[in-house]
């Protein structure tokens, strides 16, 4: 019997409470990673959501580098980092944004793009959408187009698509 992507993610995800800080609930998708057949099934999932229609897949780090080489390299294009802030060894754009408690800074290479160049953000979770709205953000002013986000697991009750609202969002578990 075939099983719907939805419940390979499930199959392959455990919830680590209390990490990193008290009261969190982490999403730990490596059991999905260290699974080829699991792994495969999603890269594809999320590739052919996309065929032709994106030049360069963008990375969120980490674990959005992990997924986006996949899929990029499913496609046959270029992958691009977005990292935090002092990591990329080039000229940089940057952008800091609020956290819950905090702020943080993310930054792309200046020279990632030619202009209108058509893009793809993955991540692992969408959780609050304030690291998704802040990458798109700042890959516009860099120069590519956004064409969609898209992340493995959503945390429905935080309502991170709010933030992406006018977007193009697609995950593939929502919890
Ligand atoms: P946010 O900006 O709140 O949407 O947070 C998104 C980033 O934090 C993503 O890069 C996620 O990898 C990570 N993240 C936030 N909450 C969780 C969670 N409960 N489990 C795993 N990763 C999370």
């Amino acid at each position: 019997e075939e099983q719907s992507i939805a419940q390979v993610v499930s199959d392959h995800l455990r919830d680590i409470p209390d990490f990193p800080e008290p009261g969190v609930a982490f999403k730990d998708f490596t059991p999905l990673l260290s699974d080829g057949a699991a792994l495969a099934a999603v890269v594809r999932d999320i590739a052919d959501r996309y065929r032709g229609r994106v030049d360069h897949i963008v990375g969120i780090e980490a674990r959005g580098f992990i997924l986006g080489a996949a899929v990029a390299y499913e496609l046959g294009i270029g992958f691009v980092p977005v990292r935090k802030a002092g990591k990329l060894p080039g000229e940089t754009l940057g952008v800091e944004y609020d956290l819950e408690y905090g702020s943080a800074h993310i930054e792309v290479h200046a020279d990632a793009f030619v202009a209108g160049a058509h893009v793809l953000v993955i991540d692992d979770v969408l959780a609050t959408g304030g690291t998704a709205e802040a990458t798109c953000t700042l890959l516009e002013r860099a120069g590519a187009e956004v064409v969609a986000f898209e992340a493995v697991i959503e945390l429905g009750f935080l309502e991170g698509r709010a933030k992406l609202a006018g977007r193009e969002v697609h995950t593939i578990l929502t919890v």
